[in-house]
């Protein structure tokens, strides 16, 4: 069996025809023009705005007209990352899924249910002649997955509607009704390099951590390889005298660093002092790590001889920043204590010739405390003498309690399903957020099927639970409350 052919099949063959139109985040217009002829080919209202988001319309169905308007909004973009071994070219190749038992995955690459599958949702709703709703709306939008470009380029006079139905949630059941917002701060700062004196150099390097998603992991006590590092460091700077050549750790601002590797410069008579410095940070971390880390490893080998080192003072001020900067989580949501409200990521740390640069992602669901931990970490980083700044900022979603469409949602689940629904607030970006700022008055809602490992090679989605979740969504839009 093939992937287009999964029930429900109007979610299923969009989908497929999503696979074949490559749709990288930065490189959209051929899935662009692609909704746009797959519109026209329908008779289906459909434009592009001027961020590259496309709008679709559809008129409700006979004597649901009084119905609230409904905007689906799912992204087109999906994040390009593949196994080692893969030889895909995310710009001109398809995407190659297959079925595994309950689940679609794809050969070696992303799949691109997130958020493909939310994208298949609404057109699947927008072709089907035989349903009952009232007025649709779709957004697809562009780029949520690096700069959430779509959404924060939104025009006031683009959408009409007025709920909000956001299909970017991975897990079935649950309804998300506010997110965090969260904003880097970034720190930068050039410096003359001194010749290196005499010595041997040692490359250091810890790897084997888990890392993971910066927000909705940042709560499970895993260990940021920049943390770790600097502590070496400060160890080998302070303990034997070594001159640090480089250090680079992290390589995205929101996944949780799992790897760090530094160059150090000793002298040649010290190199059994540092290995033995080493082999015991190794044997720390294990220890406090223990159950959570368990692929953990700090190893030393022979780097080639360097010309240049970062000057001590530098070194010392930048070892002092990454070890004064949080990291982690700050607290959690005072009434409901069992979601973070604040944390931050201690992303990238990269320095050598003559640059140092590093980057932290700070979260919070409340605006003062976004403003609190982003201005403690910038501290660390001013003091040091970086140029730091903010970047990137996007505002909370701040969850309506009082939400009309979440109390018809809550109870459709159950009369549906005879079970209850999860109403959640999460440690993540969600484009709702944006949304309401230019569009105070939807009531938005985030959910969908059930995905697992999004933004890695191994992402599948659970075919039984598109089947649930498309089922409710119709249900849902049967029982839209009038205007
Ligand atoms: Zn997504």
């Amino acid at each position: 069996m093939e992937v287009k052919d999964l029930e429900p099949k109007g979610i299923w063959q969009n989908f497929h025809l999503l696979t074949q139109v490559p749709r990288p985040s930065g490189h959209l217009e051929k899935i662009q023009q692609f909704l746009l002829d797959w519109a026209k080919d329908r008779s289906i209202e459909a434009f592009q705005d001027n961020a590259g988001n496309i709008v679709m319309r559809k008129a409700a169905t006979p004597g649901m007209e009084d119905r609230k308007m409904v905007t689906f909004e799912a992204h087109m973009d999906m994040v390009p990352q593949k196994a080692a071994d893969s030889s895909h070219n995310f710009l001109t190749d398809p995407i190659a899924t297959y079925i595994d038992g309950d689940w679609v995955k794809a050969k070696g690459t992303t799949l691109g249910s997130d958020d493909g599958i939310g994208v298949a949702t609404a057109m699947a709703i927008l072709e089907d002649g035989s349903l009952r709703h009232g007025p649709l709306e779709a957004l697809f939008t562009v780029d949520e997955e690096t700069c959430m470009y779509g959404v924060n380029h939104l025009q006031p006079d683009t959408l009409q509607g007025d709920i909000l139905f956001n299909f970017d949630h991975e897990s079935e059941g649950e309804f998300v009704i506010g997110c965090a917002g969260g904003m880097d701060v970034a720190g930068e700062l050039d410096y003359q390099e001194e010749d290196a004196p005499e010595g041997i150099c040692i490359k250091l390097t810890l790897q084997g951590l888990k890392g993971g998603h910066s927000g909705l992991e940042i709560n499970l006590g895993r260990a940021n390889a920049n943390k770790l590092m600097v502590r070496v460091l400060a160890d080998a700077v302070t303990e034997l005298g070594a001159d640090l050549v480089s250090w680079e750790g992290g390589n995205m601002r929101n996944a949780i660093p799992n790897r760090a590797e530094a160059v150090l410069l000793i002298e040649e008579d010290q190199k059994a002092d540092l290995l033995a410095l080493t082999a015991r940070w190794e044997k720390t971390f294990q220890d406090e790590y223990e159950g959570i880390e368990e692929g953990l490893s700090l190893t030393a080998e022979d780097a080639p001889k360097a010309d240049k080192i970062v000057p001590e003072e530098i070194c010392d001020n930048l070892i002092d920043a990454v070890l004064a900067c949080h990291n982690g989580v700050l607290r959690q949501i005072p009434a409901i204590p069992q979601i973070v409200e604040t944390s931050c990521n201690l992303g990238i740390v990269k320095i050598g010739q003559g640059k140092a640069a590093t980057d932290v992602l700070v979260r919070s669901s409340r605006e003062s405390m976004l403003e609190f931990l982003g201005q403690s970490v910038n501290a660390a980083f001013a003091m040091a003498g970086m140029k730091t700044q903010y970047q990137g900022r996007y505002p909370a979603w701040q969850p309506n309690n009082q939400s009309a469409i979440v109390a018809v949602m809550r109870q459709e689940y159950k009369n549906l399903f005879g079970e209850d629904c999860r109403v959640e607030v999460v440690h993540a970006g969600v484009e709702c957020g944006i949304i309401q700022t230019v569009y105070p008055h939807m009531d938005a809602v985030s959910f969908g099927p059930t995905l697992r490992s999004p933004h890695t090679p191994f992402e599948r989605c659970n075919i039984l639970s598109v089947a649930k979740f498309y089922r409710f969504v119709l249900k849902l839009l049967e029982n839209i409350p009038t205007k």
